[in-house]
């Protein structure tokens, strides 16, 4: 039957989890790899988990041979076992693709080829303060220094504001491959997420996305005050760059939108993403049904993904104590509208994503308006 594929998912995190639920609705086994209790495991009672991390190759190993199809709710995996299983199982998006996207530094290298605009960058090969300096020199201040690797939540950023700052710059991000970006004066970050399918690229309305700290704190859908004209750009833009990879599924592009309305890419993710967390309530197929029917060959009408009504995400972080995302979430219980999805990841710490809320609403404004009791909540619980 067209649901008897079992699909083995590399990471059990709250990603993952929200895979879990898009297949479970479908009656499709999920075999997740990571550890016992992870956020997908905790809700898929079946026999076919595997216990270890997607950084082992033998563990990639033991799920290949449960599944049909395996796919990544997380880039930074190892893309070698993928490599090495790929002859006997199908591997979406291809493992090319993550290996690619995973390197920040050989992304922007690789779609540099396809013509996609991007900040100025430099890479940088000895990661002495005088190479930094020099690149300083090219590219302005302030610029941001970016770990080419395990970067995610800004984690492997630092802005470098003057040339006094490189030695702390350096020692920041000390031990690992780095590259360095000319600053990108943006007015909005926007973001699009795109669906491969076999023969397909489609994509979701444009958003607007609003980070503190560097990590996504709010998703607004639609962008707010965005022409239709930029919003169709920019969903060209990221069809364009999902297209330069090979593989199905979700992918998550990241872009700001500049002073004179021109839009450049900051990054793309090779899985579901944050700023589609959105899409469980604003559309009729998720970013994960998508995900779910695109590496299983199932139709996706386009019209699916349009949106519904205006809908905001607000994400619910680790604050100052271990039970910070219980005490905003409890204001989202009595908020109309406000759909509420905790990950289960036990105590929170600070800067962890615990949690999301999407309001729905018939106007933006409507949405801004429920929404902003427990913005200000989250607000007074910040660490
Ligand atoms: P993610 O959690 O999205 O994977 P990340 O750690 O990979 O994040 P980036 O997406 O590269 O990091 O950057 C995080 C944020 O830092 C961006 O959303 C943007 O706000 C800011 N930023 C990144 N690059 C630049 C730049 N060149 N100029 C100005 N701001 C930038
Ligand atoms: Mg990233
Ligand atoms: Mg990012």
């Amino acid at each position: 039957m067209w649901n008897s594929p079992k699909v083995g998912i590399l990471g059990g995190g709250q990603l993952g989890r929200m895979l879990v639920e898009s297949a479970n609705r479908l009656n499709i086994q999920a075999n997740i790899l990571d550890a016992d209790n992870s956020p997908a495991k905790q809700i898929s009672a079946h026999d076919g988990h595997v216990t270890g991390s997607f950084k082992e190759p033998d563990a990639v190993r033991k799920l290949a041979e449960t599944c049909d199809v395996i796919t990544a709710e997380i880039e930074h995996v190892d893309t070698y076992a993928l490599e090495e299983v790929a002859s006997k199982v199908r591997v979406e998006p291809s493992w090319q693709a993550i290996r690619t996207i995973q390197n920040k530094f050989n992304q922007k290298e690789h779609l540099r080829k396809y013509g996609i605009p991007m900040a100025d960058h430099r890479e940088l090969v000895n990661n002495t303060p005088e190479e930094l300096a020099q690149i300083g020199e090219q590219l302005g201040y302030p610029m941001m220094l970016k770990s080419k690797t395990m970067a995610y939540d800004g984690r492997g950023n630092f802005r470098v504001n003057s040339k006094e700052d490189i030695p702390e710059a350096l020692e920041a991000l000390k031990d690992r491959p780095l590259y360095s970006e000319k600053w990108a004066y943006f007015k909005m970050e926007l973001a699009v997420m795109v669906i491969k399918t076999k023969d397909d690229v489609l994509s979701y309305p444009t958003v607007e996305t609003v980070q503190e700290d560097s990590i996504c704190k709010l998703v607004y859908a639609p962008a707010r005050n965005v022409p239709d004209a930029i919003n169709q750009q920019a969903q060209a833009l990221a069809r364009k760059a999902v297209s330069a990879f090979e593989g199905k599924g979700a992918f998550g592009v990241e872009m700001f939108l500049l002073e004179d309305n021109s839009l450049m890419l900051c990054e793309l993710a090779s899985r579901i993403h944050n700023s589609g967390h959105w899409t469980i309530e604003g559309c009729a197929l998720s970013q994960f049904d998508s995900h779910i029917r695109a590496i299983l060959d199932l139709p996706i009408p386009p019209k699916s993904l349009e949106l519904l009504q205006p809908s905001i995400m607000l994400n619910i972080i680790g604050g100052a104590t271990p039970d910070s995302h219980l005490q905003a979430t409890q204001a989202a219980l009595s908020i109309p509208n406000a759909s509420i999805h905790l990950y289960s990841k036990g105590a929170a710490k600070p800067g962890r994503k615990m949690g999301h809320v999407t309001v729905t609403a018939a106007t933006m404004h409507e949405a801004e308006t429920m929404i902003q009791p427990l913005v200000d909540v989250v607000d007074t619980m910040r660490a």
